[in-house]
């Protein structure tokens, strides 16, 4: 079992001034762009990488997000890539020497009118074709699995059924950027807080340096892992990304004794819950609409998130309310990622995870390393590239994303 380190971050990582120039500059020090610098490392011998980051080391959308790990996604392009990292998940731990407590204990997403038993059905059908795990459940055994929710059909949106996946679950979060950045570290990779990219030095279609508040790093290739900020980065390198920045929400409850076994998701009523290791209810629901940067959202939000909780889990009307935050969450039109080589030549974008991309921290790394190491895409994250846009060879997950946006 793996052993956990000690938590003070000094012990965890270096905290290096930036050399002169880098092989490989990653932009976003998050989950995606530690995996990114970790697999880049381990899987590629590619160790002169700098990961600049403007805040703290795990404080974007790594350290907001509820942590839901899963791959019930439809399309084969999607079930694949999810799939590849619900594998890392499960031997990451003991690779990195850090239990960050992935804890499996499934999902229920569930249906509440018949489009969604229809698609839900559908969905587990894709699902076991594509080697994922997912069994449809009657509200009965959906009962059994989770004992506090309400199947009355006397509400206003009853539960009709449920899709399962059994491997889903969570993590804590912050551990899993800490553990990444420790084994970076250990690797030689220089992690930089505090370093916000500005700007890019090009020699015709090449970039040649990162302007940053701490001087010009020169660098061979640059890598963009900056989630909701990935399209202000583009445009200083000169072209368009088609994202969307929301604010996304979420919120805890006051602790409580385990009395929530599972993850249970409405994409429908619009809210989903788990517990936290500690205690908390962890709930979340969808973006809120307009377009910002304020890591935070309106309180309607929070307040239709509330009135659906307590619908589907009537033990909630007590609980108190503890601390609500948000993050910036980059959308994409058919809710699936932009993986792959940008329009300018060594350049490479990981971005438009939307709300759903913790859970392929791993999975997105190693493609993303493979693809800025070799310069070509992997074959998990082929289907993903930009042109899609352009060639219409879009993968439209909305149903599956679990969250509206
Ligand atoms: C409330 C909420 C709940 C979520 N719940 C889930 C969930 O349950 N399951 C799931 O799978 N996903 C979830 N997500 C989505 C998930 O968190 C993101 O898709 C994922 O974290 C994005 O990758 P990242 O970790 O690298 O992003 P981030 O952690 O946001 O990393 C990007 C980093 O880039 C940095 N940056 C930006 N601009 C610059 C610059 N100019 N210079 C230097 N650094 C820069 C930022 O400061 C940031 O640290 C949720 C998101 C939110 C906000």
């Amino acid at each position: 079992m793996a052993e956990a380190l000690p938590a003070h971050p000094d012990f965890l990582w270096r905290n290096p001034d930036p050399k002169p120039s880098y092989d490989v500059v990653i932009v976003g020090a998050g989950g995606h762009g530690l995996a990114t610098a970790y697999y880049l490392a381990k899987n590629h011998g590619i160790t002169n990488v700098a990961v600049l980051e403007r805040g703290w080391l795990g404080g974007g959308n790594m350290g907001r997000n509820t942590a839901i790990i899963r791959s019930n996604y439809l399309w084969d392009e999607s079930a694949a890539i999810y799939e590849h990292a619900l594998k890392l998940w499960e031997t990451l731990p003991d690779e990195l020497g850090y239990d960050f407590l992935f804890s499996q204990r499934g999902v229920l997403n569930l249906a509440h009118t018949l489009g969604d038993v229809r698609e839900s059905v559908r969905r587990s059908g894709a699902n076991k074709l594509n080697g994922v795990d997912a069994e449809w459940l009657e509200p009965a055994q959906v009962k059994e699995i989770c004992p506090i929710i309400n199947i009355s059909d006397r509400i206003r949106y009853p539960v009709l059924g449920a899709t399962y996946q059994p491997r889903a679950g969570i993590a804590k979060h912050d551990w899993v950027a800490w553990s990444l950045a420790h084994k970076a570290d250990e690797y030689g990779v220089d992690l930089i807080q505090g370093c916000e990219v500005t700007g890019f030095v090009k020699d015709g279609n090449r970039v040649v340096g990162v302007r940053t508040n701490r001087g010009t790093i020169n660098t061979e290739k640059v890598a963009l892992c900056a989630a909701g900020h990935s399209s202000l980065l583009a445009k200083m390198a000169g072209f368009d990304l088609p994202i969307q920045s929301h604010p996304l929400q979420a919120l805890v409850s006051e602790l409580f004794q385990p009395v929530h076994p599972t993850v249970v998701m409405s994409n429908h009523v619009h809210v989903y819950v788990s517990q936290a290791h500690k205690g908390e209810l962890v709930m979340g629901a969808g973006i809120d609409a307009y377009n910002g940067y304020g890591q935070r959202g309106g309180f309607h939000v929070i307040e239709n998130q509330m009135a659906a909780a307590v619908e589907l889990f009537p033990i909630f009307a007590r609980a108190h309310l503890l601390r609500t935050w948000g993050g910036i969450v980059d959308t994409t039109q058919d809710a699936s990622p932009i993986m792959g080589r940008s329009p300018v030549d060594n350049m490479y974008v990981n971005c438009g995870w939307g709300t759903g991309g913790f859970k392929v921290t791993p999975g997105a790394g190693w493609t993303f390393a493979h693809t800025i190491a070799t310069g070509e895409p992997h074959p998990l994250n082929a289907p993903f590239a930009l042109e899609r846009f352009e060639t219409g060879a879009l993968i439209d997950e909305h149903g599956a994303a679990g969250v509206a946006h």
